[in-house]
């Protein structure tokens, strides 16, 4: 490969850097730090104001290929961006120069397959030149294993085994994951999601499942970050002016991924003026950069905005990086990043369900709309910054709030805030009356190894 390409660094700094090939297969560094780029690349004016033009696979294989050029031929990764990205991203004016950018019409309703999609792609492109098969086992409460599961299907050499607690996930949630078949395997363990997360840690942990290739598709892999700085651009470009014409988003914050590809973006040149912190009752980010002191929340607090429950974000290690600092795994901070830098760019705001349920029924009642949890969360914050912010932020920037979600997900708690039931997208409709197909496990190890181990072909 070309001498130039991209390194990634680990945010402990005690494994050797890696091309994004082996940080996408690796997911975590040997020394348990998360990958991070040594250079984000910037683009001109000329290639921002281009952007303008283009359609989201378009403006998605720009952006990925000035990370990727050097490691994938360009033509291979247009035909990834095109396959990937085949559905409406749509940008919706609310007000003025204030938009809310849709990331919920994918195959699974949530902004997760935008990263799931991509990376699914990314990881089949380097098997298939190793020609090696692999297993990605992962555990979900529900979103991230439907989105993984969608993504992953169909991908020559790779199968996935997905572990979810028998009771404790929706019936579409489910059926987005059992209705699947072919290269999906998923598994109901009678137990709860932290019983499925200790099996899935063991069996990585178990030598004797060493031929069967086991790997995670996570939130830590470099791999679904990447694809997370496009849309920031993207939506961005459908409304500005110029390349001068400066934005401020709102980022409904768990893990801190999505905002870890707004920052990207910004690094890359896209004028982000601030990021709005937008997080549920966890708030660990928002009083820190309020005190410049880290608590981690343990155990996080539960909240309708659920995939937004994170009282330790695993991310932070890297946006810390990124400002200069370093964080170990327990959240300590033993190298102080850049904070005035930090507070510049982040205007950190925590909201409590009561706020969020009252935004969603004063945004329906003021603009005829239906938002979810997570993209009220996203919204209440971005009033919360403008009213503190009073006048002198009311000028001429571009405000966009992320909805992370589709409505219908969330359906039970929208009719007992609304009084109505959101439309049902034909993703969900259309499985509603598909046979399921799933295995059952007790919340036992020695179970699961025999099932993994069966699954080899
Ligand atoms: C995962 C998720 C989030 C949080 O995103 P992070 O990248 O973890 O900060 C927000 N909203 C929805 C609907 C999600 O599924």
């Amino acid at each position: 490969m070309e001498k130039d390409s991209i390194k990634y660094y680990s945010t402990n700094r005690k494994a050797p850097e890696v091309s994004f090939g082996e940080a996408l297969l690796k997911g975590l560094a040997p020394d348990g730090g998360l990958y991070v780029p040594d250079i984000i690349p910037s683009l001109g004016k000329e290639d921002i104001e281009s952007l303008f033009s283009l359609d989201y696979p378009h403006v998605a294989y720009r952006i990925l290929n000035s990370f990727l050029s050097g490691e994938i031929e360009s033509k291979k990764l247009l035909e990834l961006c095109l396959d990937a990205y085949n559905f409406d991203i749509p940008v919706e004016k609310i007000f003025d120069r204030t938009y809310i950018l849709r990331l919920d019409q994918g195959p699974t309703l949530s902004f997760k397959d935008f990263a799931a999609r991509m990376m699914a792609r990314l990881m089949s492109y380097y098997i298939s030149i190793e020609n090696r098969h692999f297993t990605i086992l992962t555990a979900t409460s529900g979103d991230t294993g439907s989105a993984v599961a969608n993504a992953f299907y169909g991908i020559k050499n790779i199968d996935v085994i997905v572990l979810f607690p028998a009771k404790e996930i929706t019936g579409y949630q489910r059926k987005q994951m059992t209705t699947l078949n072919k290269n999906i395997k998923a598994v109901a363990i009678n137990g709860k999601f932290d019983d499925c997360q200790r099996l899935v840690k063991k069996a990585f942990l178990d030598v004797s499942l060493s031929e069967c290739c086991l790997t995670s598709a996570n939130s830590i892999n470099i791999g679904r970050l990447l694809p997370q700085s496009v849309y920031y651009f993207y939506s961005w470009s459908r409304i500005a002016a110029n390349t001068d014409d400066s934005v401020i988003f709102s980022v409904p914050s768990g893990n801190y991924g999505n905002l870890m590809g707004g920052i990207l973006a910004r690094n890359m040149g896209l004028p982000v003026k601030k990021f709005i912190i937008s997080a549920n009752e966890n708030d660990e980010v928002p009083k820190y950069l309020q005190s410049g002191i880290y608590n981690i929340i343990d155990p996080s607090i539960n909240c309708i905005s659920s995939a937004m429950n994170v009282g330790h974000p695993s991310n932070m290690a890297r946006i810390i990086a990124l400002y200069g600092g370093m964080m170990n795994r327990e959240g300590e901070i033993t190298e102080s990043p850049d904070f005035s830098n930090m507070i510049r760019d982040f205007a950190g705001f925590s909201i409590t369900d009561e706020e969020t349920r009252k935004t969603i029924a004063a945004f329906y009642k003021n603009y005829g709309r239906i938002i979810e949890p997570h993209g009220a969360v996203a919204w209440r914050g971005m009033e919360m910054f403008r009213e503190k912010a009073g006048a002198s932020e009311t000028d001429s920037t571009i405000y966009i709030s992320l909805e992370t979600a589709h409505p219908s997900k969330f359906r039970d708690e929208i009719v007992k805030i609304l009084g109505i039931s959101p439309d049902i997208p034909v993703q969900l409709s259309r499985i509603e009356n598909i046979e399921e197909n799933f295995t059952e496990l007790e919340n036992d190890y020695s179970e699961l190894s025999n099932f993994i181990l069966k699954q080899k072909k």
